[in-house]
């Protein structure tokens, strides 16, 4: 597929399932922007700037992706950048819902101009997202297996931090 396409998501923090999606939505498109959703109404672990640098440095190997954040609807984001494409990953039909009714909203604040692409998630990463990844982390447990190993110290290292204040 030629043209530009935008994953946006919350990447608190990226996993290897995110990942798993970038490499391969990067192979179908010539440029692939993963976007941060700067989202006030959440308090995330990692603010946007820190989620950029983190998942910047998780794809430096792959000279199409370009990563940004974003404020308010993905859809003006979206026009902004001149992207028609939207990928988004199913993990399970309990993501379906919600992931349907967002491809479904987005379609019509585009009036038309922004589709959605899903990507089913490859079997070994089923069970993984950012908060399952918080969770473990929060109480010690082993992320070696959710998350890059520098991200990984870097989630250690805030819920130490978190610890002591
Ligand atoms: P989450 O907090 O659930 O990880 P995000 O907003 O960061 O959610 O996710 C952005 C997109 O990535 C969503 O379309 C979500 O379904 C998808 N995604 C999240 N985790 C995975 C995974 N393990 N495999 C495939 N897609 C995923």
């Amino acid at each position: 597929m030629n043209g530009r396409a935008l994953y946006p998501g919350s990447f608190d923090p990226v996993t290897y399932g995110h990942l798993d999606i970038i490499k391969r939505a990067a192979e179908m498109f010539d440029e692939l922007i993963v976007a941060v959703l700067k989202n006030d109404a959440k308090t995330p672990l990692f603010s946007a700037d820190e989620r950029v640098k983190m998942i910047s440095r998780a794809v430096s190997d792959i000279p199409n992706v370009r990563v940004d954040s974003f404020e308010g609807l993905m859809t003006d984001y979206a026009r902004e950048k001149d992207c028609h494409v939207c990928v988004r990953g199913l993990r399970a039909i309990t993501d379906f819902e919600f992931e349907l009714q967002y491809a479904q909203t987005n379609r019509i604040l585009s009036k038309g101009m922004l589709d959605t692409v899903f990507l089913t998630t490859s079997l070994e990463y089923a069970y993984l997202s950012s908060s399952t990844v918080k969770e473990i982390a929060r109480f010690g447990g082993d992320i070696s297996m959710c998350v890059p190993e520098f991200i990984e110290d870097i989630v250690y290292d805030r819920y130490a931090e978190k610890k002591k204040s």
